[in-house]
């Protein structure tokens, strides 16, 4: 018997099925020690680097002791960026789905009144950046008065970025009778100090990395001049002509300008930064992820916390200021068993970032020749050829869930008084339906959504198009999932 299969730790066989279809059969290292511990309610300080599976960590015990039947949160989950706040939110739904655990993500940038009309419906679990959680408390958008898990995730990095006031106000606010678990890669002081005020007794685990940096990864350094620094680029894409390619720059301009630059060489590329909308962002990371370009070129923003599965190569076109960004960075490649390759530009008047580096990461990097012209024109036409052809698309992690459920549009909402007992009344009277085939029913004002779980939904958007709701029939159309 494999003690680390999820059929052997306390959960509910919703959630079981979900895991299933999510492809995770047995407990992470994180897992196996945070799951039981969160089922008995105990607090825990967790260390441990994302990549360790540490949101499913929390997300699945805390999915399981879930009361549906509570429309208030039931969960806070805290995130320093509005990345995080998204991927966990999406880790949540994926995995609370067959339970129907309503999920909202609260962050900056983002529109508050959807927020919290959001907020105004059932509710478990709540994410979101500290800065916009606040705005809620204060403005009584948000209630914390069911709380009765409260975690904070990367707890280290709210402290870089200067949150952690922000985070114990919130603390200050939910009930004190919960559960409360700390993630963090490091534990600095002022964290320990923060689990020692507001935890009651934890735990406190450390989830042994393997190592600071996996050494399926190929590292090189390459000198190079400001003025031929553009063109070095290019000599090095075409050298590697990798599947997919992560271009990190120090700032939002030098994104921009090199986006710019290779754009108007018909590189197939995106790029991201703090500066632009998060819809955007939101996009540009999709897309990357299921491989529709092949080169992202990116702030460190796309650095942090993002699981992006075999990037081939990172580059880091500005070497990094900080040292943690060089292990942050190169981590989006050689993941999950796959080898990798990160190389670095470096002019000489930035040496001393290079020995930050090097002393951190415990070795020196291989210093190399840039690839010369004569390499460069031998390799140019199998790169063109590369770029001609777009990469075969990835799958969603999500897919599975999906094709098992189907969201309705139903043209009625708050303004004709529809409610969600109206919605289950009337599905679960339709012949093969039960009231476990009807996941999430969102209401708004002229719409209601409603997801038809377990492969029933081309039968539900028939029935309906003959079947009265609240005494009249109405337009049923299936939404874009
Ligand atoms: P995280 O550390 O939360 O960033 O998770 C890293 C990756 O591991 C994510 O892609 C998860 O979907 C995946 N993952 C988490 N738990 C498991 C598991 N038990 N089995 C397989 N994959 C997992």
């Amino acid at each position: 018997m494999d003690t680390n299969a999820f059929e052997n730790y306390q959960l509910g066989e919703e959630l079981l099925k979900s895991l299933a279809i999510l492809k995770f059969k047995k407990t992470t290292k994180v897992q196996h020690a945070v799951i039981p511990s969160v089922l008995d309610n105990k607090d825990m300080v967790v260390k441990s680097q994302t990549g360790s599976g540490k949101t499913a960590a929390f997300a699945i015990p805390i999915c399981e002791k879930i009361d549906w039947e509570e429309n208030r949160p039931q969960a806070l989950v805290l995130t320093p960026t509005r990345e995080l706040a998204m991927q966990v939110k999406q880790d949540f739904f994926n995995i609370g789905r067959f339970k129907r655990i309503k999920v909202v993500a609260v962050y900056g940038k983002h529109s508050f009144t959807t927020e919290q009309k959001d907020l105004k419906q059932k509710t478990h679990v709540v994410v979101g950046t500290p800065g916009r959680v606040l705005d809620h408390l204060e403005r009584g958008t948000l209630m914390l008065d069911a709380i009765t898990h409260l975690v904070i995730d990367e707890a280290d990095e709210m402290l870089n970025m200067g949150f952690i006031e922000q985070v114990e106000k919130i603390i200050e606010r939910v009930p004190r009778n919960r559960v409360t678990l700390l993630f963090s890669a490091t534990l600095p002081d002022d964290i320990e100090k923060l689990s020692k005020k507001y935890m009651k007794e934890p735990a406190y685990i450390t989830i042994q990395q393997e190592e600071k940096i996996s050494s399926k990864i190929e590292h090189v350094l390459y000198e190079v001049n400001d003025k031929d620094k553009e063109q070095s680029l290019i000599n090095v894409t075409i050298a590697e002509n990798a599947d997919s390619c992560i271009i990190f720059c120090n700032t939002k301009q030098a994104v921009d300008d090199l986006f710019e630059k290779m754009k108007s060489l018909n590189y197939t590329c995106e790029k991201i930064h703090g500066g632009m909308e998060q819809e955007d962002r939101t996009r540009v990371m999709a897309d990357f992820k299921r491989g529709y370009f092949r080169y992202l070129i990116a702030t460190d923003v796309a650095a942090r916390g993002i699981d992006i599965e075999n990037i081939a190569l990172v580059i880091n076109y500005d070497i990094p200021q900080n040292k943690e960004s060089y292990v942050h960075r190169i981590g989006r490649t050689g993941r999950a068993g796959k080898t990798g390759k990160a190389i670095t530009f470096m002019a000489l008047y930035e040496e001393k970032f290079l020995m930050d580096i090097e002393e951190y990461i415990g070795f020196k990097i291989p210093h190399k020749e840039l690839p010369d012209n004569e390499k460069v024109k031998e390799l140019i036409a199998a790169f063109e050829e590369k770029m001609s052809v777009r990469a075969k698309l990835k799958e969603d992690k999500g897919i599975g869930l999906g094709q098992e459920i189907m969201k309705l549009h139903i043209a009625s909402g708050k303004k004709s008084k529809m409610r969600p007992v109206d919605i289950v009344g009337t599905l679960s009277n339709l012949e093969g339906m039960t009231a476990n085939d009807i996941g999430i029913i969102n209401v708004q004002d002229v719409s209601t959504f409603v997801e038809i779980l377990n492969n029933k939904g081309n039968m539900v958007f028939e029935a309906l198009q003959t079947t009265p709701i609240k005494g009249r029939l109405r337009r049923v159309s299936k939404a874009n999932q």
